[in-house]
């Protein structure tokens, strides 16, 4: 069965306020993924890859902005800029100059505090694998992210890189960042939304996703980060092992 987007939001979106979803080609009107949360709602916009825009009650949070500065036409203006870690599909100067306003702040793994301009590092907190810091009531902790497979931790060692989890209106949002199904991923409890990658040789395959996911059971999970995989048998896979997890799929690309 060929999963749409519509299909998973029609199928799955009991319990939320009956807010209508639009399609993500209106989103210039700014329309977005609308999840309620205590204080409001939070809306989601994919951009592009591994980058996002999230409104939360008070406040924007850009995750990984990398793509095009143009591609945020239409966006309010970013509050809380986060990124994972120093690859050119997360962190790129220029973009991050171009979104980051006169009172934007910067929550960045150690390695990328390293890299950024003067200006830049006044705007930022640096937070490691394991610390938590806190941006205008919204709690934000550093989960690790990495490679577990031999050939593939040139890409992401363990300790450098950063997942999020934040903690805005009585929910739990965890982005997983460039990582493969490791046990901190699986341990997670009462995630509501997930943005959890799959791409190889980078993150991690498919049914590593799915097996993560349905270890951890978030209430939605996007895939993202997630190139040519199939995310198509992500979903069907996630729905067979954790009936319970909600598939939502944006538009990345
Ligand atoms: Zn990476
Ligand atoms: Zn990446």
């Amino acid at each position: 069965m060929e999963l749409t987007r519509r299909d998973t939001i029609r199928l799955g979106m009991a319990g939320l306020a009956a807010t209508t979803f639009m399609p993500f080609t209106a989103r210039a009107q700014g329309a977005g993924d609308r999840y309620a949360v205590e204080g409001g709602e939070i809306v989601i916009n994919p951009i592009g890859h591994a980058t996002f825009v999230m409104q939360v009650p008070g406040m924007v949070i850009y995750n990984d902005p990398a793509t095009d500065p143009a591609t945020f036409q239409g966006m309010p203006p970013a509050d809380v800029v986060l990124i994972t870690h120093e690859h050119g599909d997360h962190f790129k100067p220029e973009t991050l100059a171009a979104v980051v306003g006169a009172n934007t702040r910067l929550v960045v793994n150690p390695a990328v505090f390293g890299k950024l301009s003067d200006d830049m590092k006044a705007k930022a907190t640096q937070i490691a694998n394991g610390a938590g810091t806190e941006v205008g009531g919204v709690r934000i902790d550093a989960i690790p992210a990495y490679n577990t497979t031999e050939d593939r931790k040139k890409y992401h060692p363990q300790g450098r890189d950063n997942g999020y989890v934040l903690g805005v209106g009585g929910r739990r949002i965890y982005i997983a960042g460039d990582t493969e199904d490791i046990p901190e991923m699986r341990s997670l409890t009462d995630i509501h939304i997930a943005f959890v990658p799959m791409n190889l040789p980078f993150t991690m395959d498919v049914t590593q996703a799915s097996s993560a996911v349905a270890a951890f059971k978030p209430a939605f999970v996007y895939p993202y980060h997630y190139g040519e995989s199939d995310v198509q048998k992500f979903a069907a896979d996630v729905k067979a092992a954790a009936a319970e997890t909600q598939v939502v799929l944006g538009k990345w690309y």
